[in-house]
């Protein structure tokens, strides 16, 4: 028996996600139609732990759309029970979350090293970062831009023909780290940037006349962390004097309306915005670059999951930016360049209008630096997996994300300022 216990530690051990097991726990969907609904949620959210997945926290829900949230097991009778007696519509979007959690390693190609079809722990992202520069030396070179708060080396690769006063893009993925999807395009699109170029037009002319930066992953602590201890983890990995509560929600930390709405001063929350504006070492490491390189970024671009949407600024106030009409038929063109392989449907718009208020987004903040084209993008899907797109989504996912981005590079080297 003893020995039956100890194999079965090891396999749970072994298994791709450590520490916590998420078994019996559920995401729902509600409906929020009304002011009861959302004093509804935020009641439950005092007394049950609730994870909120759409949108980022209990303060963000707005009424007339849904909202969706994690649920330990222990609290699923009372959730359910609450919802029913308050007549709140709502679907149960992941049964069993340990399950969806198994189920995303589902591709076939089981290389034990790299793949693009796969996610990739940290390890194996930093080598194939090294690997991809050494043997791509005419299109790629490697650098590092700083460290994380734990002190590993945060890599940037510049990709492009090498040549005198390119204008560039750059673009980031992995800033919340439970959003694995980001990573695996950043890594993608590398790939096919050195795969085709040479061979496809587009491609080739874009690498000639542009640089891309592109840092693969922002919150490395973070990404580790859901790798080894919690999968279902989303800020940094910092700690700050005056609370034993760990990590800061890095788009909550730039300086654009930092921390005026949207965002949280409780650094036991997922959305809190740290003690100051760039108190983060990745977020202070990026603002850094992008500023020391302002005069030749012409786009900034930054990937998360999910919920399928292509987001411009602003997001800490409702203003509108002051090339509104111009980023409102770039977002429309661009979704509909996506949508033209697999058919998937995005919408667009400004951030606190399409989907939420929150200060402190580095899109708000790049664009406030004086990049005109500045997008976030909430990749697949809709809810269906959330955080969890299983492996097999990949390569579709990032397909059609290479449109996007091709189109909008395009679009930036006709309209050159
Ligand atoms: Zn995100």
């Amino acid at each position: 028996m003893l020995a039956f216990l100890v194999l079965v530690t090891v396999a749970l051990a072994s298994a791709h996600h450590g520490g916590e097991h998420f078994e019996g726990e559920k995401v729902f969907r509600v409906n929020v139609e009304d002011e009861n609904h959302v004093n509804v949620i935020h009641e439950l959210a005092r007394n049950t732990q609730l994870d909120f997945w759409k949108p980022d926290s209990v303060t963000q829900i707005k009424l007339h759309s849904t909202v969706d949230f994690r649920v330990k097991a222990e609290d699923i009778v009372t959730v359910e029970n609450v919802l029913k007696q308050n007549e709140l519509q709502y679907e149960v979007l992941i049964n069993n979350v340990r399950r969806v959690l198994e189920t995303q390693f589902d591709n076939r190609v089981r290389a034990s090293g790299h793949s693009y079809e796969k996610y990739n722990n940290w390890e194996t992202i930093e080598a194939w970062t090294q690997q991809v520069a050494t043997e791509n030396p005419d299109l790629i070179s490697r650098s590092v831009i700083g460290t994380t708060f734990e002190g590993r080396a945060m890599y940037l690769l510049k990709v492009g023909k090498a040549g005198p006063n390119k204008p560039a893009i750059f673009m980031d993925c992995g800033f919340h780290a439970r959003e694995w999807i980001s990573p695996a395009f950043c890594q993608w699109f590398v790939r096919e940037s050195v795969r085709t170029y040479g061979r496809e037009i587009h491609m080739t002319e874009l690498l000639d006349k542009l640089d891309f930066y592109v840092l693969p992953v922002l919150n490395i602590d973070g990404y580790i962390y859901t790798w080894t201890k919690n999968r279902m983890w989303r800020k940094t990995r910092s700690t700050h004097a005056g609370s034993s509560c760990i990590g800061t929600d890095p788009n909550r930390n730039f300086d654009a309306g930092w921390c005026e709405i949207g965002a949280s001063r409780s650094p036991c929350d997922d959305t809190y915005c740290g003690p100051a504006a760039e108190s983060e070492t990745e977020t202070k490491a990026l603002a850094d670059f992008i500023r020391d390189n302002l005069s030749s970024i012409k786009a900034y671009l930054t990937i998360h999951s999910y919920s399928q949407m292509m987001l411009y600024p602003y997001s800490y106030d409702y203003k509108l930016a002051e090339n509104n009409v111009e980023l409102n038929a770039l977002a429309k063109a661009t979704v509909k360049e996506l949508a033209s392989l697999h058919g998937t449907k995005y919408t667009y718009g400004p951030g606190a209008t399409t989907i939420y208020p929150a200060a402190g987004g580095s899109d708000d903040w790049a664009y406030d630096q004086g990049i005109k084209y500045s997008f976030t993008f909430e990749l697949r899907d809709k809810g269906r997996y959330g955080f969890l797109l299983p492996e097999s989504k990949i390569r579709a996912t990032c397909e059609e994300t290479m449109l996007a981005i091709k189109y909008i590079a395009n679009y930036v080297l006709e309209h050159l300022y």
